[in-house]
């Protein structure tokens, strides 16, 4: 019935907790495109925007979600064994996560700021002051969901967890290597300036 777009004939058939459920679904719907740009961000690494992807739809295996679904009976955060393991828990719930997040975004010239993955999506839309920053910090965003995932798994496979600055430290590489593979003539000289000195 409701995929995005309200109907004016839902409006006569739907009662006061169906509609409770458009305007979540409308907010989801609302949240998602306004994250478009910074998930298919072309100067992402191809894999870190996938994983971006997954992460801002909420379809990554966490612990929490197999947990619910039957498989496992282990929902902690096996980085910090604090919480339970669930997207918000990761991004950037996590001692850990917010950590690195941190360091990344004081790399990047970012001020800090506390929130979840889409509040932190669309904070960045206003951050950066021009496209080509904007690409930079989209690029470095996606890199560090991607090897926060990547942490996780080191803890959840291995039981070894990298440190905050070799994560960090992946991120950087990742996104410098990327960016300048793609960087084009037509970037102004400041940007250039801005982005080697990074
Ligand atoms: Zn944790």
């Amino acid at each position: 019935m409701f995929n995005g777009k309200l109907q004016s004939h839902d409006w006569l058939t739907v009662n006061k907790y169906a509609i409770k459920g458009m305007y979540q679904n409308l907010s989801e719907v609302q949240t998602k495109a306004h994250c478009a740009k910074q998930v298919w961000n072309r100067h992402s690494v191809p894999r870190h925007r996938f994983t971006m992807w997954l992460a801002s739809q909420d379809r990554l295996k966490t612990r929490a979600r197999l947990v619910k679904v039957g498989i496992g009976n282990d929902s902690q955060c096996a980085v910090c064994c604090f919480s339970e393991e669930t997207i918000t828990h990761l991004y950037f719930g996590c001692a850990y996560s917010a950590s690195c997040k941190a360091v990344v975004f004081q790399w990047l010239g970012l001020s800090d700021h506390r929130g979840d993955l889409h509040r932190t999506l669309i904070w960045l839309r206003r951050q950066g002051t021009s496209k080509f920053r904007r690409q930079v910090i989209y690029a470095a965003c996606a890199g560090l969901i991607y090897h926060l995932w990547r942490a996780r798994n080191h803890a959840v496979w291995d039981a070894v967890v990298p440190t905050v600055l070799q994560t960090v430290k992946r991120v950087k590489m990742d996104t410098k290597g990327r960016i300048q593979q793609l960087i084009g003539k037509k970037v102004k000289a400041s940007d250039v300036e801005w982005f080697s000195a990074l």
